[in-house]
């Protein structure tokens, strides 16, 4: 299929929005994506025609939601590569299922002494549950460092693997820098040290093919709302054998075989980790946004995105003052950048003014801001609907913003 990014953005309705008197230009994509017409109808859909409790009743409706539930987990196994959609646990977010293993597999695999490796480029969400664990359990955490470029320092990360290490967790793709992470190397460094290993995909599923399997990743997890899906859903894979073995995360329905007050005894995967009435909309309308994406190929999202970081770079680094923080060699669609002696909220707020949305600040990311010493950063996040012409309007917004702030 010839990709046409004019014609992607009419399957958007939200990009016609009008801003300050200008046509929205969304570039905060690494936060949240926007949302195609056939995920806004599916939601709509399942509210009007299909709405039932799941794995409850023995009626029509009930029937017909678990079907689509389920349906709905088989349909994103496969896009990960998952081996079995069992090893799918529907949860709120890439937060909750950090969150997820650290608890219940940190609970039976990290002890007193013993360590769990992050890295400088993580989002709080994957640095923070690690803190909880190792504050609980008397385990320290360590960090592998980054470069000036942004990339992790591989050479450091082979030194601090040991027979203590019991966890690595890092990210695939940045979602400050961009930074495209050797997870696979990583991945298989840490399992010759006998450690598990959870890539945060956060911002990986959108971009790029991910295969849990080839990967060989033991957890990878994932938000829905920044693949185009909806908000208050997200997966967390995880291998069988792993997530036979840890306790349950939350207790409730669902997740019990048989409640007594003297014993009970908890369900099988995935529902062992599905306490209480999960997302069912969203769930189900995750899958659609899955099929939408693999209907347009993501080969051909990442190429266009690629093209746009391109030139969007390229024309960007010929504005004076102009700073680039972040240019690994291998790089998602991020530009997270700087202008000299300005602010980058005051910068934010011009481009909003001209209509553009991009994010500023800490990005969830301040222990990597504080390595390279500044306050934030402005950064512009592309997605397969945008254009060669919005990236025009942000090289003039952010030329207006240096005029306007300097
Ligand atoms: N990890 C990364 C790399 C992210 O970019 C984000 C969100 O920005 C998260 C984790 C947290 O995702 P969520 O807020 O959807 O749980």
């Amino acid at each position: 299929m010839m990709f046409d990014a004019e014609k992607i953005r009419k399957d958007f309705p939200i990009l016609d929005v009008h801003v300050n008197g200008k046509r929205l230009v969304y570039l905060d994509n690494a936060a949240t994506t926007q949302k195609p017409k056939r995920v806004i109808d599916a939601l709509v859909k399942y509210y009007s025609e299909e709405n039932s409790n799941v794995h409850r009743g023995v009626h029509f409706l009930s029937d017909k939601a678990t079907t689509l539930y389920e349906n709905s987990r088989k349909t994103i196994a496969e896009f990960i590569n998952a081996g079995k959609p069992e090893e799918l646990i529907f949860v709120r977010g890439t937060t909750e299922a950090i969150n997820l293993v650290a608890s219940s597999y940190g609970e039976v695999s990290v002890g007193t002494g013993d360590e769990v490796i992050v890295s400088h480029l993580e989002h709080h969400s994957n640095i923070v549950p690690w803190q909880i664990l190792c504050e609980r359990k008397g385990a320290s955490l360590k960090v592998i460092p980054v470069n000036d470029s942004g990339e992790l320092d591989i050479e450091a990360y082979r030194k601090l693997l040991s027979s203590r290490t019991k966890i690595v967790a890092v990210n695939q793709i940045s979602n400050s820098l961009g930074t495209v992470n050797p997870v696979r190397e990583i991945i298989r460094q840490a399992h010759d040290a006998g450690a598990v290993v959870l890539i945060d995909g956060a911002q990986a599923v959108q971009h790029s093919n991910v295969d849990v399997r080839e990967l060989d990743a033991d957890f990878y997890a994932f938000s829905g709302h920044k693949m185009y899906g909806p908000t208050g859903i997200g997966i967390l894979y995880g291998k069988e054998k792993l997530l036979d073995s840890m306790p349950p995360y939350q207790g409730g329905g669902d997740m019990i075989k048989n409640v007594s007050f003297e014993k009970t005894t908890y369900n099988e995967l995935p529902y062992k980790f599905e306490a209480g009435t999960p997302d069912i909309s969203g769930a189900i309308v995750l899958s659609e946004a899955v099929k939408y994406i693999k209907e347009i190929g993501i080969e051909n999202i990442a190429g266009h995105e690629r093209e746009l970081l391109e030139y969007g770079t390229s024309k960007l680094s010929e504005i004076d003052g102009f700073r680039l923080v972040g240019n690994a060699k291998e790089k998602a669609s991020v530009i997270s950048f700087l202008l000299d002696g300005i602010h980058p909220y005051d910068t934010g707020a011009i481009l909003d003014k001209t209509g553009i949305a991009v994010r500023t600040g800490l990005h969830c990311t301040e222990p990597l801001m504080k390595r390279f010493g500044i306050p934030g950063t402005v950064r512009a996040s592309i997605a397969m609907y945008n254009t060669k012409e919005e990236i025009d309007a942000l090289v003039n917004g952010v030329i207006k913003a240096k005029k306007m702030l300097s």
